[in-house]
């Protein structure tokens, strides 16, 4: 079974570029350019240096105790929250401004829910002395009020979308807009696996040193590089991606992947979109994304900002399609419920995302040998408000 991209852009029957007419001469620059870009010695050598010297890469495999006990396996976190700002996204945001840079663009745009891609976005633009233009939903400014002031003094432009429901999608529409109408100096920068081809191989090779790292650290902690699991959080699937990508051709490593199930999956209120969802095309690219049966795009939900999409990339659907990874939920209840047990059995307090991950521990029955890695996506400070309003600390 192939599980990487074809030359057309297609994971099996998921992918491809499904875009307006107007779009077509930036991605199509993009699709010429990208693998010419990131393989070239200069890019590697930058991109590297930056890495470790301003992101603090090589990010540790942590062999957590305490949880290897109460699980009866070797369980290993693979720590993306100690990078610089707080998550893995900004692997992705520092690969794509390098590509930006040699692409020749003058000015960045981002599309952002939460405000964390657009933090990464706005901080790699400073790095580099970049125009940075984030949209954000107008609801979504007020909800996440400290992200907008971080992105500000990070020196971008921060424009609210204040059409549909003023969330994610609608910022997305608008930085589409925004690119159509810049298309020679202007570079988007997507933050996770999603978007037209080749939007997600791109992402997934910048956050592919995710399980690249995690490889030589198993081999030098537990002398053999490969794990019997692996498992991530998926909103739009970067964190997965990356930790999945160089454990994909060795069908023996387990892929685990957690969607958030909200309220519950049948509740009506959840963001669970391979146990929701159908084929579709969402944000140009042939995927799996909850819908109407006439084809409206459902409003997700989930108690994490970073998981409430409606859709994954294209990668995340054939994998799930083929069986080669394994799709599950995680309720809002059950995550928060994690999140508190990892900061007591090991001080680490886990973004929700993340948590939704650690939460899938409980459901799972190890042999005591098997060797599993979770990756910790990102750090909680952000979630404090929702983790002080459920446990009432
Ligand atoms: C954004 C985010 C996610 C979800 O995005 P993916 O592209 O699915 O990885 C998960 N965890 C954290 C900490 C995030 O900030």
């Amino acid at each position: 079974m192939e599980y990487g991209v074809n030359e057309q852009g297609y994971y099996g029957d998921f992918g491809g570029a499904y875009i307006p007419e107007m779009l077509y001469p930036n991605v199509e620059e993009l699709r010429q350019q990208y693998l010419n870009i990131i393989n070239d010695e200069g890019f590697k050598a930058e991109f590297d240096d930056l890495l470790k010297n301003y992101v603090g890469r090589p990010s540790p495999l942590y062999h957590a105790k305490r949880y290897s006990e109460k699980y009866g396996a070797n369980i290993f976190f693979k720590r993306e929250d100690l990078n610089h700002t707080g998550s893995h996204k900004i692997n992705n945001a520092l690969g794509q401004i390098l590509l930006a840079k040699r692409l020749g663009k003058k000015r960045i745009i981002a599309e952002t829910g939460a405000g964390q891609h657009g933090v990464a976005t706005a901080t790699v633009c400073a790095l580099m002395g970049i125009e940075c233009v984030v949209y954000m939903g107008e609801v979504d400014m007020v909800r996440q009020a400290p992200n907008v002031a971080r992105m500000k003094m990070l020196g971008a432009r921060v424009v609210p979308a204040t059409s549909g429901s003023k969330t994610l999608k609608d910022a997305t529409n608008e930085a589409l807009r925004d690119w159509i109408g810049n298309p020679v100096d202007t570079h988007y920068i997507i933050g996770s696996v999603v978007g037209p081809y080749p939007y997600p191989d791109m992402v997934a090779r910048f956050q592919s040193i995710i399980s690249e790292e995690t490889k030589k650290q198993l081999l030098e902690q537990t002398g053999t590089e490969l794990p019997q699991y692996v498992l991530a959080c998926v909103g739009g699937g970067s964190n997965a991606m990356g930790m999945f990508y160089h454990f994909i051709d060795d069908e023996s490593v387990k892929l685990v992947a957690v969607e958030a199930a909200g309220k519950g999956v049948n509740s009506g209120e959840s963001a669970a979109t391979t146990a929701l969802g159908k084929e579709g095309v969402l944000h140009g690219s042939r995927t799996i994304l909850m819908q109407t049966e006439d084809g409206q795009v459902v409003e997700p939900y989930s108690i994490s900002a970073g998981l409430d999409y409606p859709g994954i990339g294209p990668q995340h659907a054939h994998l799930f399609k083929t069986n080669r990874g394994q799709y599950v939920s995680i309720t809002d209840d059950e995550a928060l419920q994690a999140g508190l047990l990892c900061c007591q059995l090991e001080g680490i307090i886990p973004a929700i995302e993340t948590a939704h991950a650690l939460a899938q521990l409980e459901k799972m029955t190890f042999e005591p040998n098997d060797n599993v890695v979770i990756c910790i996506s990102g750090r909680g400070d952000k979630d404090l408000d929702n983790y002080i309003n459920y446990f009432g600390y």
